[in-house]
């Protein structure tokens, strides 16, 4: 046993990662099938359950429904079938307009300084469905899926018809409503979580405002989906000029250039012109990178090495961002280890450099993680006033991971930040380095 300030804890215990919570130790998160094969499996699995659409109003007396939901019959006893209450509050006056974008058919751009994790709107769906597709597949579920969605459209209230139908509709599908209908689902929908489903927790949401968002490779917002409210929160991920066109994204933002372009291609029918895009910024970094982590062998983007520079450089950094997401848990417990050769200045710096290289890209959102492993350094060196600086800026930050456990994981953020000698991590490097002196060498 180790006695830490009037603290008695068990060894076993401190040192063991799991105990450090997130980011350290998180549950395994439920990934979104993505092939038909998965996708079949997903179904058998769910056995003869069924799928039906349902509309969400405020309360029984309500006259028309605010969102029409295609459901999964696991989740059908989970949610009141009406009485949602009425719509979270959002900004009043909105801080952005609708405005046509210059080949980017129309978008949602800032009318005033919208201050970075600040609120831009609180919307509900008007029409939200499982994710259960790979491909389009108009006779199987997927066909279901939108069987359902023309059929239940007309219980909708007109307001929502009408924001609805002015949605960007994808434009292989026209014509008929119900072509429509489904066209307009396809190309609007916004990947939300029902962490209470068994069987299918992803569903779209189509989205009044938020689903006019543009993407961008380096988006300035994120949108966040709170299934108590059955709302979805639109926020910014740094500071956004008014005139700025506020955007978020569409696809995993890690991967090379010529993947996200053909995701980008075939998904959603465009080519990206985004600054991330058509780079103006330099192609080296803006301060030098001396680490042992820099170095990596990038085996993906030597494919591309007839990118222009810029793009090329670009691919590398995204690759240094997986990189470091994925290595950042295995250094931490090397680090703890009485044999550990890393110094704490190599660590801190694989972090530091890592913020830089995200902001470089315009992915700030991904930063949160690395400022909690930050402190965490700073508690394993009983280094207070870094415990605190880090924590608190941890604390100030939106877009924590979502998920039903998320107050519990700020609360014990914020007790550790009142009194940092309770963190798990307290002490745990100088205690590793202590055991390494005491130790004869072999
Ligand atoms: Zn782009």
């Amino acid at each position: 046993m180790a006695s830490l300030n009037g603290l008695r804890v068990s060894q076993t215990d401190r040192t063991d990662p799991s105990s450090l919570g997130w980011p350290i130790h998180v549950k395994p998160v439920v990934q979104l099938p993505k092939t038909p094969e998965l996708i079949s499996a997903t179904l058998k699995r769910a056995g003869r359950q069924e799928l039906f659409f349902r509309t969400c109003r405020e309360s029984f007396q309500s006259t028309s429904a605010f969102c029409l939901w295609i459901i999964h019959e696991d989740l059908c006893d989970e949610y009141p079938p009406e009485g949602w209450g009425p719509p979270p509050e959002s900004p009043t006056p909105p801080p952005f307009s609708i405005e046509t974008i210059s080949g980017s058919g129309r978008g949602m751009v800032a009318s005033r300084f919208i201050k970075s994790g600040e609120t831009i709107v609180v919307e509900r769906p008007i029409v939200i469905y499982p994710i259960i597709y790979g491909t389009y597949d108009e006779r199987g579920v997927y066909g279901v899926v939108e069987d359902l969605l023309e059929a239940g459209f007309p219980a909708l209230g007109e307001t929502e018809r009408l924001l609805y139908l002015d949605l960007w509709n994808c434009k292989t599908l026209t014509g008929t409503l119900g072509n429509q209908i489904r066209g307009i689902s396809r190309m609007n929908g916004l990947c939300t979580r029902f962490t209470r489903s068994k069987h299918l927790p992803f569903y779209a949401g189509v989205f009044p405002s938020i689903s006019r968002c543009n993407h961008s490779c380096g988006p300035n917002a994120s949108a966040t989906f709170d299934e108590e409210t059955m709302a979805t929160r639109l926020f910014a991920r740094r500071p956004i000029a008014p005139g700025e066109q506020i955007t978020i994204s569409y696809i995993d933002t890690e991967i090379p250039y010529a993947f996200h372009q053909e995701e980008l291609k075939t998904k959603y029918l465009f080519t990206c012109p985004c600054n991330y895009c058509k780079p103006t910024k330099p192609t080296k970094p803006s301060r030098p990178f001396k680490h042992p982590y820099w170095n990596i062998a990038n085996q993906t983007t030597n494919k591309y090495v007839d990118l222009p520079a810029e793009i090329y450089a670009s691919d590398i950094r995204r690759e240094q961002i997986a990189f470091r997401m994925d290595h950042a848990k295995k250094l931490w417990v090397e680090w703890l280890s009485p044999s550990s050769k890393q110094s704490d200045k190599d660590l801190v710096q694989f972090h530091e450099d890592a913020m830089v290289i995200l902001a470089q890209e315009g992915l700030e959102s991904k930063r949160i993680s690395h400022i909690a492993y930050l402190a965490h350094v700073c508690a394993a060196l009983k280094d207070e006033g870094g415990f605190r600086r880090w924590g608190s800026i941890l604390i100030s930050l939106t877009g924590w991971p979502e998920g039903r456990d998320r107050l519990e994981v700020m609360k014990t953020w914020k007790d550790w930040l009142c009194d940092p000698t309770i963190s798990p991590a307290w002490g745990l490097r100088l205690m590793a380095r202590g055991k390494a002196q005491n130790t004869p060498p072999a």
